[in-house]
């Protein structure tokens, strides 16, 4: 299929064009570079620098590569920026989204793509969460995603454009060239990382009063591989649905950082300080239906497994992607 790739120049986005050639698709990639990287698109892809939000540009690409479904990541993904500037959020993940939905419409896309979160769950009331929890977000983040989730739908029953959307747990992981690399970073596990190699001195902890066994979120962290791999078997589907993706399995913040110093053989220097503003305490994903219905598994189910592959990736690369 030939597949427009919305944000593949970014972390996921960047891993799965990577697999959607190596499964026999065709990926064009549109990506505005505001947060991804020219170096994470080799040059045998086609990296169209433009925003989704330009419904000129957007006509130009579907019409010159006869586009079959759209694979869509563009979108800010920090739920405590999201609390301090929702406009940017509202602005980019509904706004710019639903623009690049009514392209997709005028063009007789057939799949869309979407990835969502974990986030659109909120404070969820069972843990591990399936696809049936109530969808109440606590952060503009969350609250953007769903928003989105919800024109999805409605646009598939009245326009009959099929959709998949995935609603990731905490990605996370680095397949062998491609790696997460955010300016500024805020994810946990890079920074971790990046105390490791002596680039930080210590790690925050956000929050050691969370009714928790140690105190700390948890969270179910995936590896990015994953990700990727379940977006090229909903893509080859053909119908709609909307699937959790987690390995099932969570850790707290504190655990994250004992792996990681088993991994890496260092100790990390870590602060506890107060609650970060949106973070709901518990976060585990059920993935059993994507199992079920799309043969997806997990290949990296353990955290040292994960923490490993991003920990062999920020070595080669300590500054990240050249630019
Ligand atoms: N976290 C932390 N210190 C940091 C960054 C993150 O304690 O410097 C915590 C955060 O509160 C959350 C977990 O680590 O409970 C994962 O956060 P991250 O930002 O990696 O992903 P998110 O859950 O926001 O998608």
């Amino acid at each position: 299929m030939n597949v427009l790739v919305t944000g593949g120049a970014g972390y996921i986005g960047s891993v799965t064009v990577e697999l959607l050639a190596k499964s026999g698709h065709k990926a064009v990639v549109i990506d505005n570079l505001s947060e991804g990287h020219k170096n994470a698109v080799p040059e045998r892809h086609t990296l169209i620098t433009a925003d989704i939000a330009d419904g000129e540009k957007l006509d130009a690409v579907f019409t010159a590569n006869k586009i079959d479904a759209v694979m869509h990541f563009a979108a800010h993904c920090y739920v405590g920026e999201s609390v301090k500037n929702p406009a940017k959020y509202y602005d980019n993940n509904v706004i710019a989204g639903l623009k690049l939905l009514n392209g997709c419409v005028r063009h007789k896309v057939e799949k869309f793509i979407f990835s969502s979160s974990c986030a659109t769950y909120g404070i969820p009331e069972k843990i591990p969460i399936t696809e049936e929890e109530k969808q109440i977000p606590v952060n503009p983040y969350g609250e953007t995603k769903l928003a989105f989730e919800k024109a999805l739908k409605r646009y598939s029953a009245a326009y009959g454009i099929k959709y998949s959307i995935l609603r990731y747990f905490n990605a996370a992981g680095a397949a062998e060239k491609l790696g997460e690399d955010h300016r500024p970073e805020t994810h946990l596990i890079p920074l971790i990382l990046g105390c490791a190699m002596g680039k930080r001195e210590k790690v925050e902890i956000f929050g050691t009063d969370y009714s928790t066994p140690d105190g700390t979120c948890i969270r179910d962290y995936i590896h990015v591989s994953d990700i990727a791999r379940a977006h090229i078997l909903a893509m080859e589907s053909d119908f709609s649905d909307c699937y959790n993706l987690g390995n099932g399995s969570g850790y707290s913040v504190k655990e994250v950082i004992k792996a990681a110093e088993k991994v890496t053989g260092k100790k990390i220097k870590t602060a506890a300080t107060g609650r970060r503003e949106g973070d709901p305490p518990i976060l585990i994903g059920d993935s059993k239906k994507i199992s079920e219905k799309l043969a997806w598994k997990p290949a990296f189910a353990s955290i040292e497994k994960i923490i490993s592959s991003a920990w062999k990736w920020h070595r080669k690369n300590p500054e990240g992607y050249k630019e």
